[in-house]
């Protein structure tokens, strides 16, 4: 499959990528998570990234299509790609859409992933995530807590809660995405790609996300 998933800020788009991929091989394509492990590496990239990602900021459109624009053709992208958290502004899209035509790969569908906002407030406070590099392992700490004194139940490391997910950086990732990434849904609809899901559980939203597919091929 070669889809675009779009939806604010803990609206379940790196979980429904990865039961996706795991679903037909496609590759999960997140920038948040490439930008992470930059940021991790200390690389030039991930060094003039730190500062908008700790504010809830969108990084500069052009470093973003850089990445995408190596990333889309590494080889294992021929199979199918399930893109997650980008594009994430009408310029992203625009270029994406350029990117594809030069590539001479179609999308089968944009999916909007459309969860409420008092969900999507809840998750993303709630939301901890293992500090080792190699696990990441994601908690909550209502419906999924680490150990008792706040460590990883998979690998033993402590359970932190990100720089963007402090209060002011989830209020301005969402007016972010408000302002900023919103737009995106009009710009497919117009483009005949979108798909609407409402979506509270991703389970449910992965089986109609194939049934779409189905109807569209
Ligand atoms: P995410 O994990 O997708 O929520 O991304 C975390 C952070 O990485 C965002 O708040 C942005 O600072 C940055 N980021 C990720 N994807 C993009 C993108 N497509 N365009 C600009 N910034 C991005």
């Amino acid at each position: 499959m070669k889809i675009i998933l779009l939806g604010a800020p803990g609206a379940g788009k790196g979980t429904v990528a990865k039961l996706l991929s795991a679903f037909d091989g496609s590759v999960q394509i997140s920038t948040g998570d490439i930008l992470r492990a930059a940021v991790r590496e200390r690389s030039d990239l991930g060094k003039k990234a730190k500062e908008y990602m700790d504010k809830g900021d969108l990084v500069p459109d052009s470093l973003i299509m850089k990445i995408m624009e190596e990333r889309l053709r590494e080889p294992d992208c021929e199979k199918g790609f399930i893109l997650d958290g980008f594009p994430r502004t009408i310029p992203q899209a625009e270029d994406l859409k350029m990117l594809l035509e030069k590539l001479n790969v179609q999308l089968d569908l944009v999916i909007n992933l459309d969860v409420p906002k008092e969900v999507i407030l809840d998750r993303l406070t709630t939301r901890r995530t293992c500090s080792n590099p190699d696990c990441q392992a994601i908690y909550n700490i209502k419906s999924n807590p680490p150990t008792p004194d706040g460590k990883c139940t998979i690998c033993g490391s402590p359970v932190i809660q990100r720089d963007d997910e402090t209060e002011e950086a989830i209020t301005n990732r969402l007016e972010t995405y408000n302002e900023k990434t919103a737009p995106l849904i009009g710009f497919y609809g117009t483009e005949g790609l979108l798909r609407n899901i409402f979506s509270l559980n991703s389970k449910e939203t992965v089986e109609e996300i194939k049934e779409s597919l189905k109807l569209k091929v």
